[in-house]
């Protein structure tokens, strides 16, 4: 007998048929001899169509206020699943973030869990019943509701499963597991069995959103067991490893993107030993994220600034540079919100050369330009023109030998 959090995600809990299916699969669990806890997204579309609402009414809603809309989805898939599961005969209960005793900072729309309390959650396991808690929500110290930025429950199933000392946190979505690309973009990925935690850090970073980076964070840090499988087809699915892997690694496992991209350059700039952070402490303060940077020094002795954030942070960030400009003796702004990041990842490239030398050729013979490139142990990023993402992901994917058949 083993204690399972199952997480079921936005498709997977879609319609009533799905809600149903989902109940009889976690009947089936229990009557395998396992306690299930169940954690739950909003319904496919629901969490979209709130925001969609809150936009209805002010284009630039309370955060908090935002919050108490779109944590509602999640509290509708729940009880529904409980009343599905009642229905069968069996016991089960659904329980909202605050319920529990998930707590929160307060950083409204993107909050980070501190703890989980444990005890309501084994009192009800020990009644017999099926535990199923709505995903996405927290609370914070003065008992705000807070949410966990898109893709949170995931994080939810992650932090529940430490603070009940699961033996495994089971990640169900809409494909088997977790593929060597996103098998929307490349049909040849291919499924792995097994994925290192670091990879999995990797990939998740860059953009693969099959599981949030949160979750996988947070799983390193309690060393949650954790699997990515199909409510669709169970199957054994992906497993995230923690141990080093004897056998040899490829130099490349995965390839990730990001489509949500922009990239700025401040031109011109006069050198001096504070120029990187004259640009980037006022957009720190707004709390605007940024990713990459490259700086570069011209033949006229003045220095070119890129870096790249977070599309929705585009409009903000262009107008505070258009500020900066003479403050800092700039030329000009160039800024292009139609780029895309594409990265390869894997923990072989550690120890093996020529990994980027065999991306960029395979750029090259597609034609495609990179604006910006980036490195570490792991994984080579580059930012390239959003229209050549798809042919970039898959000329990447083939270059590196990840299709299926070979
Ligand atoms: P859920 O609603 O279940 O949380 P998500 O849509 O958040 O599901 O995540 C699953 C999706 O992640 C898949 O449908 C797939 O398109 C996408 N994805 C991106 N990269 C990968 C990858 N490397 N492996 C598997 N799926 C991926
Ligand atoms: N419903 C939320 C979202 O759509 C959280 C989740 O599904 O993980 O982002
Ligand atoms: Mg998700």
């Amino acid at each position: 007998m083993a204690l399972l959090v199952q997480k079921f995600g936005g498709t997977s809990v879609g319609s009533v048929e799905r809600i149903e299916a989902v109940a009889e699969q976690i009947i089936s669990s229990r009557q395998q001899g396992h306690q299930v806890v169940v954690v739950v997204s909003a319904m496919a579309g629901e969490t979209n169509r709130l925001i969609e609402l809150a936009q209805q009414v002010d284009t630039k809603p309370s955060s908090r206020e935002l919050d108490v809309l779109i944590s509602t989805g999640e509290q509708v898939t729940a009880a529904l699943l409980s009343m599905a599961i009642v229905r069968r005969g069996h016991s089960a209960i659904s329980l909202l973030a605050d319920q529990v005793g998930i707590e929160t900072n307060n950083r409204f729309g993107k909050a980070r869990i501190k703890s989980v309390d444990h005890a309501r959650i084994l009192e009800e396991i020990e009644q017999g019943r099926v535990v199923i808690i709505a995903g996405f929500q927290g609370r914070d110290k003065e008992k705000n509701i807070t949410t966990l930025g898109r893709g949170g429950t995931d994080t939810t199933a992650v932090a529940v499963a430490a603070a009940i000392k699961a033996d495994e946190c089971q990640i169900y979505t809409d494909v088997d597991g977790v593929y060597t690309t996103d098998p929307r973009i490349e049909p040849n990925a291919r499924r792995m069995s097994r994925v290192t935690f670091d990879e999995m850090l990797e990939l998740a970073s860059l953009g693969a959103k099959v599981l949030q980076i949160r979750a996988v964070e947070y799983a390193g840090i309690h060393k949650v067991r954790l699997r990515v499988l199909s409510s669709f087809s169970p199957d054994e699915g992906t497993l995230i490893t923690y141990e080093e892997e004897k056998v040899d690694k490829p130099l490349v496992s995965g390839i990730a993107f990001n489509r949500d991209e922009a990239i700025l350059t401040v031109t011109g700039i006069r050198e001096s030993a504070s120029l990187a952070s004259d640009i980037l402490s006022p957009i720190a303060e707004q709390g605007i994220e940024v990713d990459m940077i490259v700086q570069n020094i011209q033949r006229d002795g003045t220095v070119d600034f890129t870096f790249t954030v977070h599309r929705s942070d585009f409009d903000e960030t262009n107008a505070l540079l258009s500020q900066l400009i003479e403050k800092i003796g700039a030329k000009s702004v160039q800024a292009d919100n139609n780029v895309a990041k594409i990265s390869v990842v894997g923990v072989g490239m550690k120890s093996h050369s020529g990994v980027a030398a065999n991306m960029f050729s395979a750029l090259a013979a597609e034609g495609i330009k990179t604006k910006l490139i980036s490195t570490s142990e792991i994984k080579i990023s580059v930012v390239v023109e959003e229209k050549y993402l798809e042919l970039c992901v898959r000329a990447l994917h083939s270059a590196f030998g990840l299709h299926e058949n070979v």
